[in-house]
């Protein structure tokens, strides 16, 4: 349940989206990752989960490089992105079921995550029927199908109403109990209300790495 990155650097272009970034994330804890839009949070998320590559720089998550063990990592990894493609017209289940497929899990773990995420209720219904907050739940029941211990969840709580956010920090919250959870935020109380540490980043470079209690402790 370990993420290590060490002197990520990442260019795009002319533009050095993340700067020298190193932490260490060692046991299973719930890890923001805050700073404003553009800092670099997208960018670092999409490395650790093998999407992209850094232009220097070494990670391992659970203890599998980025670079040359991009299958294990996969496995060991579920990931929301932010902008999560999903398709309108189709069925919760059946997504799930899809995805479970492509995945090569079985198929009994759809009704598992559906059960875990709270959707029972709406698994028979489109994915355009729901609300922006269960459309989360089935990114979080995605993300949770190869049973990962390490879920990345890039702003997995905004554009969501109170209600809605109430409940999805509350799962998210659970799901931290046995895993790591590296998520993303540009806002403090979303931190507050769910997270054990916070790493906060601004223009590409770690300007904080707290527990929450130092915080609340003024250190
Ligand atoms: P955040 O997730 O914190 O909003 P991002 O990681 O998305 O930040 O972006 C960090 C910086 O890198 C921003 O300046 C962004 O415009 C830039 N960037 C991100 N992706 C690309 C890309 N594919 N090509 C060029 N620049 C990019
Ligand atoms: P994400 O939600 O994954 O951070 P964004 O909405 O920030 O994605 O950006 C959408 C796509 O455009 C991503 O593939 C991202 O890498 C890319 N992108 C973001 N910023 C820039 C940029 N300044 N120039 C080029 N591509 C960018």
């Amino acid at each position: 349940m370990s993420i290590k990155v060490e002197n990520i650097t990442k260019v795009y272009g002319q533009q050095k989206a993340l700067n020298n970034i190193s932490f260490e994330i060692s046991r299973p804890e719930i890890v923001g990752f805050l700073g404003p839009n553009g800092a670099g949070k997208s960018t670092m998320m999409k490395i650790l989960t093998t999407y992209i590559q850094p232009t220097e720089g070494q990670a391992q998550v659970n203890g599998h490089d980025i670079l040359t063990q991009t299958q294990k990592v996969q496995q060991s990894v579920g990931y929301l992105p932010e902008h999560n493609p999903l398709y309108l017209e189709q069925y919760v289940r059946e997504y799930l079921a899809f995805n479970a497929s492509v995945y090569k899990v079985d198929k009994a773990r759809v009704e598992e995550v559906i059960t875990l995420t709270g959707l029972t209720p709406e698994a028979h219904k489109t994915i355009g029927q729901l609300s922006k907050g269960y459309r989360q739940r089935v990114g979080l029941a995605n993300a949770l199908l190869h049973d990962p211990e390490v879920l990345i969840l890039d702003e997995p709580t905004t554009g969501l109403d109170p209600n809605q956010l109430i409940d999805i920090r509350q799962l998210i919250k659970n799901l931290g109990k046995d895993k790591t959870v590296f998520l993303s935020t540009h806002i403090m109380q979303e931190v507050e209300a769910m997270c054990d540490r916070v790493i906060i980043i601004n223009k590409g470079e770690i300007v904080a790495n707290k527990k929450l209690q130092e915080l609340r402790d003024g250190q």
